[in-house]
């Protein structure tokens, strides 16, 4: 008997630079490389390394100059040839492969927001996520689903319908959903994904958002990428899913292309939060989790909330941010910085700098490993603009930055921007905001502030 012969695998070819193409744009098709097989030349173009090379495409599709090109080795060219005369066996395994996934990814479909709450009350950042949904599944020509877990929850359906939803999974039974507890929000999440089979779930970088996708990702065997800036869908479904990598040095698109369904969560205040469209409607589906309270075996005793200090700030929910960073020179000057914020109406905020020489406290900090803000007016003074302070407030409405230095790099997103010293420019728009709000006439019973904020 003749053991039958095993078909062959087609090749998938190498990269190739193609000569006089390259312009130097960065390094972009070496940072792509699983393989580390590119590696960059002082003339900034790169050298591909074909024996390491695994044919996976990724430097072709991330040259921005088509420079980059793929081609058959002579021994895959042999292969490629040995295929052809067997018939295309080869050919039919690989098209079998790439129709059982595209079968796989196909039954998911429909985006979903998680509508996270703590006692009714909603997290702001799930209504921001309905927004960027919204546009993911008009782009995807699929429903947006809010995702309502709790006990007595209901009315949070008609929240997210204002917000943009199509629809709503409801899962409302006390006491096992009264509080968020690991295990129980889990079950619940997994139960609906299987019944309903999502392609794309958002959450919030909050910590319970953080905390149940996890555990969601690891349960259904997929992937997740945290604290997106920006999110987006290309024509295979995939969700192209951006954030800062390698210590904020670069921005990242990430994708899951071979899993559903796709999940990602974006801190707060990252994505704008979409008009509320009062007496939006949608459907509710009710959906009955068996999961019992006696399986869970963490228990809420008691809910002890954060005491309100004096000192506590909310930095990433306010409007009007005067930050500073390593120019105020000493903790003594922030006060400077709270008089401005002061008449503006606002708080004030830092760089990792400044509270990393103990003038600021950690919760004012903006940046990557701050807080993510998106005020109407930022005003950056003595702050130089790192990378990794930018991906937490160039979102802002208006960005006015002081700085010494006409080269520094918070100049590239202020909307207006002063050179000089910020120990004589702070004072002097504090004292002209003084002296507006005390020529503004107060006829209608207006403060002048508020007349000047208007
Ligand atoms: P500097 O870069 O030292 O800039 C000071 C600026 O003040 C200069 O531009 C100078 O020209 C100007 N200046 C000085 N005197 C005056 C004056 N009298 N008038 C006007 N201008 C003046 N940073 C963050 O802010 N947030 C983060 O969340 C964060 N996360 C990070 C995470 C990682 C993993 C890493 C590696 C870094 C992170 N950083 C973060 C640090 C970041 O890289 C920068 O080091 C930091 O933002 C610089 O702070 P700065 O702009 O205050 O200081």
């Amino acid at each position: 008997m003749t053991e039958a012969k095993k078909p062959l695998k087609k090749p998938r070819g190498k990269a190739c630079l193609i000569a006089g193409k390259c312009i130097a744009c960065g390094a972009r098709c070496e940072s792509s490389c699983p393989v580390n097989a590119i590696e960059m030349e002082d003339a900034g173009e790169p050298q591909i390394i074909v024996e390491k090379c695994i044919g996976c495409v990724k430097c072709v599709k991330v040259c921005p100059a088509q420079a980059i090109d793929m081609f058959f080795t002579p021994e895959e060219q042999k292969i490629l040839d040995e295929i052809m005369t067997q018939g295309g066996g080869a050919v039919e395994e690989i098209d079998a492969e790439a129709a059982a996934l595209a079968r796989k990814l196909a039954a998911y479909r429909g985006v979903w927001v998680l509508v996270e709450q703590t006692e009714g009350e909603a997290a702001k950042v799930s209504w921001e996520l309905l927004g960027k949904g919204r546009e993911l599944a008009d782009a995807l020509q699929v429903p947006l689903s809010a995702v309502v877990i709790g006990a007595g929850v209901e009315f949070l359906c008609h929240d997210a319908f204002a917000y943009g939803a199509d629809q709503a999974y409801l899962v409302d039974a006390a006491p096992v959903f009264r509080f968020y507890r690991t295990e129980a929000y889990l079950k619940a999440v997994c139960h609906l994904i299987d019944n309903f089979k999502p392609e794309i779930i958002l959450m919030g970088a909050t910590g319970l958002g953080r905390d149940l996708a996890g555990a969601v990702a690891t349960v259904v065997g997929t992937g997740l990428t945290a604290d997106c800036t920006g999110l987006g869908v290309d024509d295979k479904r995939n969700l192209m899913q951006t954030r800062p990598a390698f210590g904020g040095n670069i921005m990242a698109t990430i994708m899951c292309d071979k899993f559903r369904p796709q999940m990602a969560t974006v801190r707060p205040h990252v994505m704008p939060m979409h008009e509320r469209r009062e007496g939006a409607c949608g459907e509710i589906v009710r959906v009955d989790c068996p999961v019992r309270e006696e399986e869970i075996l963490t228990k809420v005793i008691e809910i002890i909330r954060d005491k309100q200090g004096k000192d506590q700030v909310d930095v990433a929910g306010a409007e009007f941010i005067v930050s500073g960073g390593r120019g105020l020179m000493g903790k003594e000057n922030f006060a400077m910085l709270q008089e401005l914020a002061d008449e503006l109406g606002g708080v004030v905020g830092a760089s990792r700098s400044a509270v990393d020489a103990g003038w600021m406290p950690a919760e004012r900090q903006v940046g990557q490993t701050g807080k993510t803000v998106r005020p109407k007016i930022y005003i950056a003074c003595g702050i130089s603009g790192a990378i990794q302070h930018l991906v937490g407030m160039q979102d802002s409405d208006v960005i006015i930055a002081i700085n010494r230095d006409k080269e520094a790099p918070i100049f590239e997103v202020a909307t207006y921007g002063i050179v000089g010293d910020l120990f004589r420019i702070v004072p002097a728009i504090t004292g002209r905001l003084r002296e507006l709000k005390q020529e503004v006439p107060d006829n209608s019973g207006c403060t002048g502030k508020r007349a000047i904020n208007a």
